[in-house]
This record gives structure tokens, C-alpha cells and sequence, in this order.
């Protein structure tokens, strides 16, 4: 059964559906960017330019870093996907905006920016933290 979004009309339930949409769109479209170039630099490789980077191993580092950044950026754009994809089913029971680590409202101010966010300001930068400090080193679950 669906739970009403008590913070939000149905309007404007409609509207932050828009903007997620919206924001797949666009990192849709960037990973499409990100596959040509990672394409482009593979090709590179392969058409006998082989020998040639040997010789140059500065040129094989250098493409190396770039599939190493594009990597990244890809790993990014996933995290992204789903983020959007879990606040649109977010819209759906009810539980949009609201932070995951408080329970607070996230500010409209920060979903405008990130329409995605699944924290609060605050929740957000210790989630952060966690996620830098190694496993067994991370924070136990406070219940
Ligand atoms: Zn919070």
C-alpha cells in the first residue's frame, strides 16, 4: 500500500520526479561520453600504436591515467543511477526527502542541488567519513 508523502503535494511529488528524470538524463548521456572516449583511447592501442607507447612510456602512462580517470568518472555515474533510482522509488513510498542517518527533512535547498540526496547535510559528511576509513575501522550501527 502506498504511504502518503505528507511533505509534499501531488504536484510537487510530480515535479521532483521531473528533475530526477531529468537528472538520469544527464548522467545517462555523460556515461554515453565517457564509453566513446574509453573507446577511442582503446582503439589507439590497438592499431599498431603498440610499439610506439613502448618506446614512449611516458605516453603509455599517460593513457593508462586517462582509462584510470574514466574508470572513475563511469564509477561515479553508476553511484549516481542508482541514488536517482532509489529516490524515485523514494517518491513512490512516501519517504522522498527524508533523511536516511536522522529521519529529519532533508532542506528543500539541498534537493534542489542534488534532487538525489539521501542525507542530510550533516548525515552526509559522516557517511562520507565512513566510507573513507577502512571496514574495520567504520562506525558499528547504532542499534
Ligand atoms: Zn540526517
Amino acid at each position: 500500500m502506498k504511504k502518503e508523502n505528507n511533505r509534499f503535494t501531488e504536484n510537487e511529488v510530480i515535479q521532483w520526479r521531473g528533475l530526477l528524470e531529468e537528472r538520469k538524463k544527464l548522467v545517462l548521456d555523460s556515461e554515453e561520453k565517457l564509453l566513446t572516449q574509453a573507446f577511442k583511447d582503446l582503439s589507439t592501442d590497438v592499431t599498431g600504436e603498440i610499439s610506439r607507447l613502448r618506446r614512449h612510456s611516458g605516453d603509455l602512462a599517460t593513457n593508462t591515467q586517462t582509462i584510470e580517470t574514466l574508470e572513475l568518472l563511469s564509477e561515479k555515474n553508476i553511484r549516481s543511477l542508482q541514488e536517482i533510482e532509489t529516490s524515485l522509488e523514494r517518491l513512490d513510498n512516501g519517504t522522498f526527502a527524508e533523511c536516511e542517518g536522522c529521519h529529519k527533512p532533508i532542506p528543500i535547498k539541498r534537493l534542489l542541488i542534488a534532487p538525489e540526496s539521501r542525507f542530510c547535510i550533516d548525515c552526509q559528511m559522516d557517511y562520507e567519513e565512513n566510507q573513507k576509513r577502512p571496514a574495520k575501522e567504520a562506525r558499528p550501527i547504532p542499534y
